[in-house]
């Protein structure tokens, strides 16, 4: 049974030299995929920090991100909450 044993051995081995060799690869792989998701990232955030509209409502500034939105005379709207879009389209 000793020689089982060293064939479960050796393939095991293989199996994670294959490994290392596969993450060296992926790895060497990574860096491009990195480099070009980056300026996505910061891309998004410069838009996030850069873009801030004020809430007609009640004149907090929100992210245009994140904030309620609605076209209103060719202007697009900016509301902190669905309150404001509430009370905007009640008096408009
Ligand atoms: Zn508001």
């Amino acid at each position: 049974m000793k020689w089982l044993i060293q064939i479960l051995f050796l393939v095991s081995l293989f199996m994670f030299v294959r490994g290392i060799l596969r993450t060296l690869f992926a790895s060497k792989k990574a860096p491009s995929n990195f480099k070009s998701s980056n300026p996505f990232y910061s891309e998004q955030s410069k838009v996030k920090q850069g873009k801030m509209e004020k809430d007609p409502v009640c004149g907090t500034y929100v992210d245009v991100d994140t904030a309620l939105q609605k076209s209103f005379s060719g202007k697009t709207l900016y509301f902190c909450s669905s309150d404001c879009l509430e009370k905007f389209k009640a008096s408009h």
